[in-house]
């Protein structure tokens, strides 16, 4: 489950970026790698910078806000990510100058994040579903396992910088001996040298290939739903870290329900006299054809409620409604026949109509009473 990221970080909501960046340096100095050799912390600090690279930045921590989940706002294109070397350079910069105290830079990085976008139905919405996801992704080379080296070797320590990863620059100035340390060109910092890179990955730890995930998706998803999937993006360089993968959800429309929160809406049309009479008519839900009882007197607009055929929300179990708003058809056209009909039928109601719309008052009530009595 996802931690609170500013729990993670021990600020306030309301803190300041400053705040963020200072709660952040100040656990970076004690979880970074370079720092600390456990795993946890490790991990730990996979987690608090993912929490101050979401945080710090003013449009994902709004969306964060909103619940938008982490850095949603612009989504890396395969390959970016989350750079550990920012890290390390944010972090050198805290402590002073990069290199000092500082070992070697790690090969590894962590893979980028992953974007699908699926279409579902309104139906997978209603109850839920799994659908296969195919993307193109880098995942460990098995020639090497992410060692970067051909089997049966490894690297050898640079013999340029003594596998510190960084020189010694010496520089005469006007105010005499200038030392600076810069990292090592022969191995980029590294510390060690890949005599031999792997011919499965050219040296890169990772392939790119085909997958196809499946991706459980749960009923009551929204339109636009992102649904994280964590270590299931690319393969990290050097068998770095895997990055997530997000499958961004669209719902296609439905050409008879509508939805209304965890309700269903539909529109269905039923002739006057049928509305008049009323009857029970069959209606095709997702749960199968249901009864639809419509009552002797139903006027247009009027709604009937199926309950419990609608969605099931999110987490919980009881189910929205189906409900349906009648549209009373009107003929447009009659035989001769039917106008014999209704007229006969308008007559035998002329008198009933007449008198209650007298009682009902309204501005033309007293008019009407005049008329009549005349
Ligand atoms: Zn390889
Ligand atoms: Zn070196």
């Amino acid at each position: 489950m996802n931690e609170d990221y500013y729990e993670l970080l021990g600020v306030s909501r309301d803190a300041s970026t400053e705040e963020i960046k200072k709660a952040y340096r100040k656990l970076a100095r004690t979880l970074h790698p370079d720092v600390n050799p456990d795993p946890d912390a490790a991990e730990r600090f996979k987690k608090v910078s993912q929490a101050y690279e979401t945080l710090s930045h003013e449009d994902k921590r709004r969306q964060y806000d909103m619940g938008g989940g982490p850095g949603m706002g612009d989504f890396p294109r395969g390959g970016a990510g989350f750079d550990f070397n920012d890290i390390f350079d944010m972090f050198a910069g805290a402590s002073g100058m990069r290199g000092r105290n500082q070992g070697p830079v790690p090969r590894q990085r962590r893979g980028g994040d992953v974007l699908r976008r699926v279409k579902i139905e309104l139906r997978d919405v209603v109850f839920g579903t799994e659908q296969q996801v195919a993307f193109r992704t880098a995942v460990l080379c098995e020639r090497c396992s992410g060692s970067c080296c051909e089997p049966g070797t490894s690297p050898t320590r640079c013999t340029a910088c003594n596998g510190s990863g960084h020189v010694q620059r010496v520089q005469q100035s006007l105010l005499g001996q200038m030392v600076t340390m810069a990292p090592c060109p022969t191995c980029e910092g590294h510390g060690d040298v890949i005599d031999k890179p792997c011919t499965g990955c050219s040296g890169h730890g990772r392939t790119a290939t085909e997958r196809t995930v499946t991706v459980r998706i749960p009923s009551g998803v929204e339109n636009g739903t992102r649904i994280q999937l964590r270590g299931e993006g690319e393969t990290g360089e050097a068998g770095g870290p895997s990055g997530d993968l997000y499958v961004e959800l669209s719902v296609k429309s439905h050409e008879m329900f509508e939805r209304d929160g965890d309700d269903l809406v539909t529109t269905v049309a039923v002739p006057m006299t049928t509305a008049a009479l009323g009857a029970t008519v069959p209606l095709e839900t997702f749960d199968g054809v249901q009864e639809l009882d419509i009552r002797p007197g139903s006027q247009p607009g009027e709604e009937v409620t199926l309950k419990g055929l609608g969605v099931t929300p999110l987490r919980r179990e009881r189910r929205g409604d189906i409900r349906v708003v009648l549209d009373v058809d009107v003929p447009t056209s009659l035989t001769e026949q039917e106008r014999e009909l209704l007229e006969q039928f308008a007559a035998l109601r002329g008198d009933e109509a007449e008198r209650r719309k007298g009682h009902q008052g309204g501005p033309f009530a007293k008019l009407r009473e005049r008329l009549q009595n005349l």
